[in-house]
């Protein structure tokens, strides 16, 4: 398989995991957390999947938003084979689910809309561009449930749903069938890329947040407590038993704060605060001056 483009980690979804640990989220926030980050794992688990059952050449697209007119859409994976274009929803539901066309009915009584409405929107959308670009390639459009968990009761012959059983057999059929790609496939592969936007117009803002507001402190590496038993080479997590080099603990913490704070100086001083003052100010200015480069404006020493 050939990955034209790999997916990235939202940088929403770092921002918001940084800081529920350090101040409570709005309710909001918490939610498209949660939500976020369970999209995403599925995302990577569909990914490694399919390196490990694709063995021909296949084009691979990951996370492509696109813009039709003023119309956003975002589309999990694009596969290009010989002879058509797969599109690809995934899906991390956990647990029963009833199909009732229109939407599926959970376990707990919830309705939720049916992903094949989101597939077709982003299928007739995308055949739009093509269209455009006088592309006639097939689509075939697909939602892949990822989770192992997942059963959909009611769910039809018809349906363009993948389960996960039958992932790495929809992908080594693929692979098999598959012949060899003309350059015209390439041209469309980079067409789409190059039409990618860095961002849609819709994404969700990030949340306000402050320095002061945040809790200060080090953080576990492996579970996220702050309570720590700090020594001079390491730190001991109460909550799992993970220990930690001090060095590790401090420098992941340096660069959760250039994520959060890219507008602020990274200086001894600060970090010293941000770090909950666990770590001396010598040793915080030993440990930066090892790992970034110095830069001096206005008598004041920072680093980056
Ligand atoms: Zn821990």
């Amino acid at each position: 398989m050939e990955l034209l483009k790999a997916r990235e980690r939202p940088e929403l979804l770092t921002v918001l995991e940084l800081l529920n640990k350090r101040m409570t989220l709005p309710y909001l926030e918490k939610q498209h957390l949660t939500i976020m980050s369970k999209g995403f794992d599925g995302e990577v688990l569909l990914d490694s999947l399919m390196e490990r059952s694709i063995s021909t050449t296949i084009i691979v697209i990951n996370d492509l938003s696109l813009i039709l007119g003023s119309t956003p859409f975002q589309i999990d994976s694009i596969l290009l084979t010989s002879d058509a274009l797969y599109l690809y929803e995934v899906k991390n539901y956990q647990g029963n689910f009833t199909n009732q066309n229109s939407h599926f009915l959970t376990a707990s009584g919830q309705d939720i809309d049916n992903p094949v409405n989101q597939l077709n929107r982003t299928a007739m959308l995308l055949s739009k561009v093509l269209k455009k670009w006088n592309v006639n390639l097939p689509i075939k459009s697909f939602v892949v449930f990822i989770h192992p968990s997942f059963i959909l009761y009611e769910a039809k012959n018809s349906d363009p749903f993948i389960f996960p059983s039958q992932i790495e057999y929809h992908f080594t059929t693929m692979s098999r069938q598959s012949g060899t790609l003309t350059d015209r496939i390439y041209s469309i592969a980079q067409e789409l890329i190059k039409e990618c936007q860095q961002e849609l117009p819709y994404q969700r803002q990030f949340p306000s947040y402050s320095f002061e507001e945040l809790k200060k402190g080090l953080l576990c590496s492996r579970c996220g407590s702050f309570d720590l038993v700090v020594t001079t080479k390491k730190g001991d997590c109460r909550a799992c038993g993970t220990s930690t080099p001090i060095n590790e603990l401090f420098l992941s913490q340096v660069e959760a704060f250039k994520i959060l704070f890219s507008d602020k100086l990274i200086t001894s001083k600060k970090m010293y605060e941000w770090c909950g003052e666990m770590l001396t100010k010598r040793r915080i200015a030993a440990l930066l001056n090892a790992t970034y480069e110095k830069t001096s404006y206005a008598k004041s020493t920072h680093y980056r």
